[in-house]
């Protein structure tokens, strides 16, 4: 794999990339409240007295989100710490009533994990890397300013005051924005297999903060800088390559990397400095004196790794090794929690119709949802979720298929008929009459009369040009609509063509 460089004028450069990025834990209530956690509520609809920092409010943490952080640390091989302790880390702002936040500094709940990624879709096994994680924290979010509801006001909304985040930090292991892109897709996959968190970037449920320094290759890191809150893969992408670039245009110009805070805009795809190390807050960390520490127990434990679903890594494996899919296909179909839900259900139905082996009736499930399903889907505008054919409906079409019923290029026009109408395979096969045909007295009148039409053909066939059998079974198939079986028009012929 070619490592990827900055070529400057002096030289060559690497980039080294650490993310930060705070994932909003899937919960019904916030981290210390029992308040609502709903996206797209009303204003303000959803605080209660703790999100609001009454004077005498005590928070009193949900379990339900210190149960799906430890989850997440154990999806990523990481080592949960049975005993962690929440701090305030104190600042002013209009979006945070309390005057502080409380978080993790000292002793988080999840230390060192690692998450593997892959660099090249074309051969997943190849091409891993394994990014270390530094730690995962809980903490809490903030409220939301809204300048844009009034000419001389600004509003305020709580809704998000208080409501669980997870902070997973990465190790400055990533050299290039591509593998930052497959870091995050990568970590939003396994975050949404688990379900602790629904990796929606749009509604802001998963951001990053991107921290960026450059160095000659095996040099120590340079200075970094950090760009908050980047809200997609491609806009952390972005980032990525202006700061890089940004840097070292900097230090070859004689110019140095001054530790800071930036913004990125989107508009633009640049970054801006928001706020320099020398005026960087102090947040007087202190441990939170409202709460005990958190102690987990053994059982606990046991249940949050009882209740994990099977990982991405683990069901790409067995994709591969048990059910016999290339690499490729075992990456499509494990990419999406939701994608492998469809095609899993998509072969229980093809399999209980079918007395095949398994691994035979997976290739062709495989096959058909990425190389026709997907298609059709995609001309739509549609995809699995929104999708007019059930897995059902699939695996009804594919033991058609497979029983010899329909023939492949027959199948396509069925799969057409299901989406527009949402009808059965089985039912527009009998409907429209698209039945493959084994019947050896209809094949060979249709056999007889393409050669009739071809006589010439005939004759340069029989002079050695054998290229042309293919064209017979074309003009036969198509006399027969498609659906004559294309084993017996193959044999008929090669008898007619003696
Ligand atoms: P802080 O607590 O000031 O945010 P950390 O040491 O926790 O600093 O690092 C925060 C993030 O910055 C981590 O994701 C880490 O991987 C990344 N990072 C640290 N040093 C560098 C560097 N020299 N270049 C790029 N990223 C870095
Ligand atoms: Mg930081």
């Amino acid at each position: 794999m070619s490592s990827y460089r900055i070529h400057g004028a002096t030289g060559e450069w690497e980039v080294v990339i650490g993310l930060e990025v705070h994932a909003q834990v899937v919960s019904k209530s916030k981290l210390f409240s029992g308040a609502a956690t709903e996206f797209g509520a009303e204003p303000n609809a959803q605080v209660s007295l703790v999100d609001a920092a009454m004077p005498g409010m005590l928070p009193v943490p949900n379990r339900e989100c210190i149960r799906q952080a430890v989850r997440t640390g154990m999806a990523i091989d990481a080592q949960i710490n049975k005993w962690s302790r929440f701090d305030r880390k104190n600042y002013f702002y209009a979006d945070l009533p309390q005057g502080y936040q409380i978080s993790q500094l000292f002793h988080p709940l999840v230390g060192e994990g690692r998450i593997e990624i892959c660099l090249d879709e074309k051969d997943p096994e190849g091409s891993t890397k394994t990014i270390g994680i530094e730690r995962i924290h809980v903490e809490q979010d903030a409220g939301k300013l809204m300048h844009d509801q009034h000419p001389t006001m600004s509003y305020v909304d709580l809704n998000r005051s208080g409501v669980a985040l997870m902070e997973i930090v990465s190790r400055p292991d990533m050299r290039s924005p591509a593998e930052a892109g497959a870091y995050l897709r990568k970590l939003r996959t396994i975050l949404r297999y688990v379900g602790s968190c629904d990796g929606n970037m749009e509604e802001g449920s998963m951001r990053a903060d991107v921290n960026v320094s450059v160095r000659r290759p095996g040099e120590p890191f340079g200075t970094r800088t950090e760009t908050k809150n980047v809200n997609s893969v491609r806009f952390v992408m972005q980032t990525i390559e202006h700061e890089a670039n940004r840097q070292v245009d900097l230090v070859e110009s004689g110019g140095k990397v001054v530790q800071e805070t930036r913004l990125f805009d989107p508009d633009s795809g640049t970054t801006r400095s928001m706020r320099s190390k020398e005026d960087a807050h102090d947040y007087r960390y202190f441990p939170d004196p409202d709460l005990l520490p958190l102690v987990l127990d053994d059982a606990f434990l046991a249940e949050c790794r009882a209740s994990l679903p099977e990982l991405p890594d683990a069901k790409r494996h067995r994709y591969e090794t048990a059910l016999g899919l290339s690499p490729y296909n075992a990456n499509v179909l494990t990419a999406e929690a939701d994608t492998a839900r469809w095609f899993e259900a998509l072969l229980t139905a093809t399999a209980a119709r079918q007395d095949k082996m398994e691994a035979e009736v997976a290739r062709q499930a495989a096959n058909w949802l990425i190389s026709e399903l997907f298609g059709a889907l995609n001309k739509l505008g549609k995809d699995l979720e929104t999708s007019p054919v059930s897995p059902e409906q699939g695996g009804e079409l594919l033991a058609l298929i497979g029983d010899g019923t329909i023939s492949g290029s027959i199948a396509k026009q069925v799969l057409e008929k299901m989406l527009e109408t949402g009808d059965g395979a089985a039912a527009i096969v009998e409907r429209e009459g698209l039945k493959q045909t084994s019947d050896t007295g209809a094949i060979e009148a249709a056999v007889a009369k393409v050669l009739a039409d071809n006589a010439d053909k005939v004759e340069q066939y029989k002079g050695g040009k054998e290229a042309l059998f293919g064209f017979f079974v074309g003009q036969t198939m198509k006399a027969m609509q498609g659906k004559a079986n294309p084993q017996l028009v193959n044999e008929l012929l090669k008898k007619a063509l003696g």
